[in-house]
Protein backbone atom coordinates (compact mmCIF):
# COMPACT_ATOMS: atom_id res chain seq x y z
CA UNK A 1 0.00 0.00 0.00
CA UNK A 2 0.87 3.46 -0.13
CA UNK A 3 1.89 5.24 2.97
CA UNK A 4 3.82 8.60 3.86
CA UNK A 5 6.60 7.21 6.23
CA UNK A 6 9.70 9.53 8.24
CA UNK A 7 11.74 6.84 6.92
CA UNK A 8 14.98 8.31 8.49
CA UNK A 9 16.04 10.65 11.38
CA UNK A 10 15.90 13.71 8.96
CA UNK A 11 13.81 16.25 7.51
CA UNK A 12 10.42 15.37 5.03
CA UNK A 13 8.42 12.45 4.92
CA UNK A 14 9.03 9.67 2.04
CA UNK A 15 5.99 8.35 -0.15
CA UNK A 16 6.97 4.59 0.02
CA UNK A 17 5.10 1.17 -0.72
CA UNK A 18 5.09 -0.94 2.68
CA UNK A 19 2.89 -4.34 3.65
CA UNK A 20 -0.70 -3.51 4.78
CA UNK A 21 -0.63 -3.65 8.25
CA UNK A 22 -1.31 -7.44 9.90
CA UNK A 23 -3.90 -7.32 12.29
CA UNK A 24 -4.27 -9.16 15.90
CA UNK A 25 -7.49 -10.94 17.11
CA UNK A 26 -8.11 -7.70 18.60
CA UNK A 27 -7.87 -5.36 16.40
CA UNK A 28 -9.04 -4.10 12.96
CA UNK A 29 -8.33 -3.31 9.59
CA UNK A 30 -9.72 0.26 8.28
CA UNK A 31 -9.44 1.45 4.78
CA UNK A 32 -8.37 4.87 5.43
CA UNK A 33 -10.65 7.72 3.21
CA UNK A 34 -9.78 10.82 4.93
CA UNK A 35 -6.80 11.70 7.11
CA UNK A 36 -6.74 15.12 9.00
CA UNK A 37 -2.80 16.88 8.93
CA UNK A 38 -2.37 18.45 12.41
CA UNK A 39 0.98 20.67 13.66
CA UNK A 40 2.46 17.31 15.22
CA UNK A 41 2.86 16.18 11.52
CA UNK A 42 4.36 19.76 10.78
CA UNK A 43 6.60 18.84 13.69
CA UNK A 44 7.92 15.22 12.44
CA UNK A 45 7.97 16.53 9.15
CA UNK A 46 10.66 18.71 10.38
CA UNK A 47 12.28 16.77 12.70
CA UNK A 48 12.95 19.29 15.45
CA UNK A 49 13.97 18.44 18.75
CA UNK A 50 10.94 17.10 19.77
CA UNK A 51 10.44 14.79 17.39
CA UNK A 52 13.65 13.64 17.39
CA UNK A 53 13.52 12.88 21.01
CA UNK A 54 10.38 10.81 20.99
CA UNK A 55 9.70 9.45 16.96
CA UNK A 56 11.52 6.12 16.25
CA UNK A 57 12.08 6.10 12.18
CA UNK A 58 10.91 3.73 10.40
CA UNK A 59 6.85 4.49 10.96
CA UNK A 60 4.19 5.58 8.90
CA UNK A 61 2.84 9.28 10.30
CA UNK A 62 -0.39 10.36 10.48
CA UNK A 63 -3.03 10.01 13.93
CA UNK A 64 -6.48 11.42 12.45
CA UNK A 65 -8.77 10.01 9.97
CA UNK A 66 -11.86 8.00 9.36
CA UNK A 67 -12.68 4.98 6.35
CA UNK A 68 -14.48 1.72 6.33
CA UNK A 69 -13.60 -1.25 8.51
CA UNK A 70 -11.93 -4.26 5.93
CA UNK A 71 -11.23 -7.21 8.35
CA UNK A 72 -11.86 -7.98 12.15
CA UNK A 73 -9.45 -9.98 14.19
CA UNK A 74 -11.16 -13.18 15.70
CA UNK A 75 -12.34 -11.30 19.13
CA UNK A 76 -13.70 -8.53 18.22
CA UNK A 77 -17.65 -8.43 18.21
CA UNK A 78 -18.76 -4.92 18.09
CA UNK A 79 -17.33 -3.62 14.98
CA UNK A 80 -17.89 -5.40 11.57
CA UNK A 81 -16.56 -4.99 7.92
CA UNK A 82 -18.24 -1.71 6.29
CA UNK A 83 -18.46 0.08 9.16
CA UNK A 84 -17.79 3.91 8.73
CA UNK A 85 -15.50 4.79 11.21
CA UNK A 86 -12.94 6.83 12.80
CA UNK A 87 -11.20 6.42 16.17
CA UNK A 88 -9.35 7.86 19.21
CA UNK A 89 -6.04 7.57 18.13
CA UNK A 90 -4.21 7.51 21.80
CA UNK A 91 -3.92 3.42 22.62
CA UNK A 92 -3.82 3.46 26.57
CA UNK A 93 -3.33 0.23 28.34
CA UNK A 94 -6.72 -0.24 29.52
CA UNK A 95 -5.53 -1.63 32.50
CA UNK A 96 -3.55 1.10 34.96
CA UNK A 97 -5.09 3.24 38.00
CA UNK A 98 -5.84 6.33 35.81
CA UNK A 99 -7.29 3.85 33.27
CA UNK A 100 -9.54 1.87 35.61
CA UNK A 101 -10.37 5.23 37.67
CA UNK A 102 -11.98 7.02 34.29
CA UNK A 103 -8.89 9.08 33.16
CA UNK A 104 -7.34 7.10 30.21
CA UNK A 105 -6.68 10.48 28.39
CA UNK A 106 -3.93 10.89 30.83
CA UNK A 107 -2.81 6.86 30.34
CA UNK A 108 0.78 6.92 31.34
CA UNK A 109 1.00 4.38 28.91
CA UNK A 110 -0.42 5.61 25.81
CA UNK A 111 1.24 5.16 22.42
CA UNK A 112 -0.32 7.33 19.92
CA UNK A 113 -0.74 6.72 16.18
CA UNK A 114 1.99 8.21 14.09
CA UNK A 115 4.12 9.23 16.64
CA UNK A 116 4.64 6.05 18.75
CA UNK A 117 3.34 2.93 16.16
CA UNK A 118 2.42 3.37 12.54
CA UNK A 119 -0.36 5.80 11.72
CA UNK A 120 -3.17 7.01 9.28
CA UNK A 121 -1.32 8.53 6.40
CA UNK A 122 -1.68 5.07 4.18
CA UNK A 123 -4.03 3.09 2.49
CA UNK A 124 -4.85 1.05 5.59
CA UNK A 125 -4.30 1.32 9.27
CA UNK A 126 -4.48 -1.69 12.45
CA UNK A 127 -6.43 -0.08 15.15
CA UNK A 128 -7.74 -1.92 18.30
CA UNK A 129 -11.09 -2.17 18.09
CA UNK A 130 -11.58 -0.43 21.61
CA UNK A 131 -10.64 2.51 19.99
CA UNK A 132 -12.86 2.90 16.89
CA UNK A 133 -15.54 5.16 16.93
CA UNK A 134 -18.46 4.50 14.62
CA UNK A 135 -19.83 8.03 12.43
CA UNK A 136 -23.55 8.46 11.80
CA UNK A 137 -24.28 7.75 8.11
CA UNK A 138 -25.26 11.14 7.59
CA UNK A 139 -21.64 12.45 8.95
CA UNK A 140 -19.03 12.23 5.84
CA UNK A 141 -15.67 11.14 5.54
CA UNK A 142 -14.29 14.84 5.65
CA UNK A 143 -15.75 15.60 9.04
CA UNK A 144 -15.01 12.06 10.30
CA UNK A 145 -11.39 12.68 9.63
CA UNK A 146 -11.12 15.62 11.38
CA UNK A 147 -13.02 14.19 15.15
CA UNK A 148 -9.76 14.14 16.87
CA UNK A 149 -8.72 18.03 16.79
CA UNK A 150 -12.10 19.07 17.03
CA UNK A 151 -12.46 16.35 20.07
CA UNK A 152 -9.89 18.08 21.75
CA UNK A 153 -12.22 21.23 21.21
CA UNK A 154 -15.27 19.49 22.84
CA UNK A 155 -12.96 18.38 25.13
CA UNK A 156 -11.57 21.92 26.16
CA UNK A 157 -15.00 23.73 26.08
CA UNK A 158 -17.40 20.75 27.28
CA UNK A 159 -15.11 20.75 30.95
CA UNK A 160 -15.98 24.24 31.74
CA UNK A 161 -19.24 25.69 32.19
CA UNK A 162 -20.50 27.28 28.65
CA UNK A 163 -23.92 27.68 28.89
CA UNK A 164 -24.73 31.33 29.44
CA UNK A 165 -21.06 32.04 29.75
CA UNK A 166 -18.60 34.93 28.72
CA UNK A 167 -15.84 33.37 26.57
CA UNK A 168 -12.68 33.97 25.07
CA UNK A 169 -10.85 31.81 22.84
CA UNK A 170 -6.85 33.02 22.56
CA UNK A 171 -5.69 31.49 19.21
CA UNK A 172 -7.73 30.77 16.41
CA UNK A 173 -5.85 27.70 14.78
CA UNK A 174 -8.18 24.34 13.58
CA UNK A 175 -8.91 23.87 17.48
CA UNK A 176 -9.83 27.40 17.81
CA UNK A 177 -12.07 27.56 15.83
CA UNK A 178 -13.55 24.41 16.69
CA UNK A 179 -13.88 25.44 19.82
CA UNK A 180 -15.65 28.89 18.81
CA UNK A 181 -18.26 26.90 16.98
CA UNK A 182 -19.05 24.13 20.02
CA UNK A 183 -19.69 27.14 22.65
CA UNK A 184 -21.74 28.74 20.52
CA UNK A 185 -23.72 25.23 20.08
CA UNK A 186 -23.62 24.98 23.67
CA UNK A 187 -24.85 28.36 24.31
CA UNK A 188 -22.09 30.82 25.74
CA UNK A 189 -23.50 34.53 25.85
CA UNK A 190 -20.89 35.72 24.31
CA UNK A 191 -17.95 34.32 22.33
CA UNK A 192 -14.44 36.71 22.23
CA UNK A 193 -12.17 35.29 19.88
CA UNK A 194 -8.18 36.59 19.21
CA UNK A 195 -5.58 35.75 17.03
CA UNK A 196 -3.04 37.62 15.28
CA UNK A 197 -4.00 36.18 11.70
CA UNK A 198 -6.64 37.66 9.46
CA UNK A 199 -7.64 34.40 7.39
CA UNK A 200 -8.33 32.74 11.11
CA UNK A 201 -10.15 35.28 12.45
CA UNK A 202 -12.77 35.77 9.67
CA UNK A 203 -13.36 31.69 10.21
CA UNK A 204 -14.30 32.00 13.57
CA UNK A 205 -16.33 35.09 12.47
CA UNK A 206 -18.26 32.24 10.28
CA UNK A 207 -18.46 29.59 12.79
CA UNK A 208 -19.95 31.73 15.16
CA UNK A 209 -17.64 34.26 17.40
CA UNK A 210 -19.56 37.63 18.43
CA UNK A 211 -16.32 39.43 18.41
CA UNK A 212 -13.01 38.45 16.72
CA UNK A 213 -9.96 41.15 17.70
CA UNK A 214 -6.48 41.20 17.53
CA UNK A 215 -4.64 40.43 20.86
CA UNK A 216 -4.28 43.78 21.22
CA UNK A 217 -7.19 44.74 21.11
CA UNK A 218 -8.55 42.06 23.32
CA UNK A 219 -8.60 43.37 26.49
CA UNK A 220 -10.97 46.83 25.96
CA UNK A 221 -12.94 44.01 24.39
CA UNK A 222 -13.67 42.15 26.48
CA UNK A 223 -13.88 44.43 29.39
CA UNK A 224 -16.73 46.49 27.38
CA UNK A 225 -18.89 42.71 27.01
CA UNK A 226 -18.08 41.91 30.49
CA UNK A 227 -18.97 45.22 33.24
CA UNK A 228 -15.09 45.17 33.02
CA UNK A 229 -15.36 42.05 35.10
CA UNK A 230 -13.83 39.83 32.57
CA UNK A 231 -15.00 36.90 30.82
CA UNK A 232 -16.17 33.43 32.90
CA UNK A 233 -13.88 31.45 30.93
CA UNK A 234 -10.99 31.70 28.79
CA UNK A 235 -9.97 28.83 26.39
CA UNK A 236 -6.11 29.04 25.68
CA UNK A 237 -5.67 27.51 22.33
CA UNK A 238 -2.37 29.27 20.73
CA UNK A 239 0.51 28.25 23.16
CA UNK A 240 2.03 31.66 23.14
CA UNK A 241 3.32 33.15 26.33
CA UNK A 242 1.68 36.47 25.82
CA UNK A 243 -1.74 34.70 24.61
CA UNK A 244 -1.27 32.89 28.29
CA UNK A 245 -0.59 35.96 30.54
CA UNK A 246 -3.48 37.55 28.67
CA UNK A 247 -5.58 34.34 29.40
CA UNK A 248 -5.25 34.75 33.12
CA UNK A 249 -5.09 38.95 32.77
CA UNK A 250 -8.88 38.50 30.91
CA UNK A 251 -10.50 36.07 33.18
CA UNK A 252 -12.63 36.99 35.67
CA UNK A 253 -12.15 36.94 39.35
CA UNK A 254 -13.02 33.05 40.52
CA UNK A 255 -12.92 31.97 36.99
CA UNK A 256 -11.69 29.33 34.46
CA UNK A 257 -8.86 29.09 32.05
CA UNK A 258 -8.84 25.78 30.35
CA UNK A 259 -5.50 25.21 28.90
CA UNK A 260 -4.73 23.50 25.35
CA UNK A 261 -1.73 25.28 23.68
CA UNK A 262 1.22 23.67 24.39
CA UNK A 263 4.17 26.38 24.90
CA UNK A 264 7.48 25.43 23.09
CA UNK A 265 9.32 26.71 26.19
CA UNK A 266 9.36 27.04 29.69
CA UNK A 267 6.42 30.13 30.42
CA UNK A 268 7.18 32.49 33.58
CA UNK A 269 4.20 32.38 35.29
CA UNK A 270 3.39 35.06 38.59
CA UNK A 271 1.19 32.22 40.11
CA UNK A 272 0.25 34.43 43.41
CA UNK A 273 -0.92 37.69 41.18
CA UNK A 274 -1.77 35.59 37.90
CA UNK A 275 -3.58 32.69 39.55
CA UNK A 276 -3.65 32.40 43.07
CA UNK A 277 -5.25 35.64 44.36
CA UNK A 278 -7.40 35.79 41.31
CA UNK A 279 -9.03 32.35 42.84
CA UNK A 280 -8.90 30.95 39.07
CA UNK A 281 -9.34 26.97 38.13
CA UNK A 282 -6.72 26.01 35.73
CA UNK A 283 -7.50 23.02 33.45
CA UNK A 284 -4.91 21.41 31.80
CA UNK A 285 -6.08 19.73 28.56
CA UNK A 286 -4.75 16.35 27.18
CA UNK A 287 -6.26 14.67 24.02
CA UNK A 288 -10.06 13.68 24.40
CA UNK A 289 -11.66 12.10 27.29
CA UNK A 290 -12.70 8.81 26.74
CA UNK A 291 -15.18 7.76 25.23
CA UNK A 292 -17.72 11.12 27.30
CA UNK A 293 -15.77 13.30 24.63
CA UNK A 294 -16.29 11.15 21.77
CA UNK A 295 -19.90 10.69 22.81
CA UNK A 296 -20.79 14.62 22.92
CA UNK A 297 -18.91 15.39 19.62
CA UNK A 298 -21.50 12.46 17.95
CA UNK A 299 -24.35 14.21 19.48
CA UNK A 300 -23.45 18.34 19.02
CA UNK A 301 -23.06 16.47 15.33
CA UNK A 302 -26.33 14.88 15.35
CA UNK A 303 -28.21 18.17 16.74
CA UNK A 304 -26.93 19.81 13.42
CA UNK A 305 -26.20 22.97 15.59
CA UNK A 306 -22.52 22.40 15.54
CA UNK A 307 -20.92 22.41 11.70
CA UNK A 308 -17.62 22.50 11.42
CA UNK A 309 -17.06 21.94 7.71
CA UNK A 310 -16.21 25.57 6.77
CA UNK A 311 -12.79 24.61 9.19
CA UNK A 312 -11.45 22.04 6.10
CA UNK A 313 -9.87 24.60 3.55
CA UNK A 314 -7.47 22.58 1.68
CA UNK A 315 -7.42 18.72 0.52
CA UNK A 316 -4.52 16.64 -0.98
CA UNK A 317 -3.44 13.15 -1.96
CA UNK A 318 -0.98 11.87 -0.35
CA UNK A 319 1.68 12.38 -3.24
CA UNK A 320 1.07 16.71 -2.16
CA UNK A 321 2.67 16.12 1.52
CA UNK A 322 4.78 18.93 1.25
CA UNK A 323 2.21 21.15 -0.24
CA UNK A 324 -0.25 20.30 2.43
CA UNK A 325 2.96 21.30 5.72
CA UNK A 326 3.34 24.09 3.51
CA UNK A 327 -0.21 25.45 4.06
CA UNK A 328 -0.14 24.85 7.36
CA UNK A 329 2.79 26.75 8.00
CA UNK A 330 1.72 29.57 5.79
CA UNK A 331 -1.12 30.38 8.45
CA UNK A 332 -3.60 30.76 4.94
CA UNK A 333 -5.33 27.07 6.20
CA UNK A 334 -8.03 25.91 8.54
CA UNK A 335 -8.09 22.15 8.14
CA UNK A 336 -5.74 21.05 5.73
CA UNK A 337 -7.29 17.13 4.65
CA UNK A 338 -5.45 14.41 2.90
CA UNK A 339 -7.99 12.22 0.54
CA UNK A 340 -7.07 9.29 0.68
CA UNK A 341 -9.62 7.01 -1.53
P1 LIG B 1 -2.25 26.45 15.52
O1 LIG B 1 -0.81 26.64 15.72
O2 LIG B 1 -2.79 26.30 14.14
O3 LIG B 1 -3.07 27.63 16.23
C1 LIG B 1 -2.51 28.55 17.09
C2 LIG B 1 -3.07 29.92 16.73
O4 LIG B 1 -2.66 30.86 17.71
C3 LIG B 1 -2.58 30.44 15.37
O5 LIG B 1 -3.69 30.73 14.52
C4 LIG B 1 -1.79 31.69 15.74
O6 LIG B 1 -1.88 32.70 14.75
C5 LIG B 1 -2.48 32.10 17.03
N1 LIG B 1 -1.73 33.05 17.85
C6 LIG B 1 -0.41 33.36 17.81
N2 LIG B 1 -0.13 34.32 18.71
C7 LIG B 1 -1.30 34.64 19.34
C8 LIG B 1 -1.65 35.56 20.35
N3 LIG B 1 -0.75 36.33 20.95
N4 LIG B 1 -2.95 35.62 20.75
C9 LIG B 1 -3.88 34.83 20.17
N5 LIG B 1 -3.59 33.93 19.19
C10 LIG B 1 -2.32 33.84 18.78
O7 LIG B 1 -2.62 25.20 16.37
P2 LIG B 1 -3.89 24.21 16.53
O8 LIG B 1 -3.65 23.01 15.68
O9 LIG B 1 -5.20 24.90 16.44
O10 LIG B 1 -3.57 23.81 18.04
C11 LIG B 1 -3.63 24.80 19.05
C12 LIG B 1 -2.64 24.53 20.14
O11 LIG B 1 -3.02 23.34 20.84
C13 LIG B 1 -1.20 24.29 19.71
O12 LIG B 1 -0.33 24.87 20.68
C14 LIG B 1 -1.06 22.78 19.75
O13 LIG B 1 0.26 22.37 19.96
C15 LIG B 1 -1.93 22.45 20.93
N6 LIG B 1 -2.51 21.11 20.99
C16 LIG B 1 -2.71 20.60 22.23
C17 LIG B 1 -3.30 19.37 22.39
C18 LIG B 1 -3.52 18.85 23.76
O14 LIG B 1 -3.97 17.70 23.89
N7 LIG B 1 -3.26 19.65 24.80
C19 LIG B 1 -3.71 18.65 21.26
C20 LIG B 1 -3.53 19.20 19.99
C21 LIG B 1 -2.93 20.45 19.87
ZN1 LIG C 1 -3.63 3.21 31.45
Amino acid sequence: MKALVKATAAAGFVLEDVPVPAIREDEVLIKVRRAGVCGTDVHIYEWDAWAQGRVKPPIVVGHEFAGEVVQVGRLVTDVHEGDRVTAEGHIVDGRCLLCRTGNSHVCPHTKIIGVDRDGCFAEYIAMPATNVWHLDDNISFDIGGIHDPMGNAFHTALTAEIPGATVLVTGCGPIGIFAVGICKAAGASRIIASDVNETRLALAKQMGAHDVVHPNEAEAVVKRHTDGLGVDVVLEMSGVPSAIHQAFALVRVGGRVQMLGIPSKKVDIDLATEIIFKGLTVYGVVGRRMYDTWLMMTRFLRSGQFDPSPVITHRFPLEGADEAIRAIKSGEAGKVIFEIA
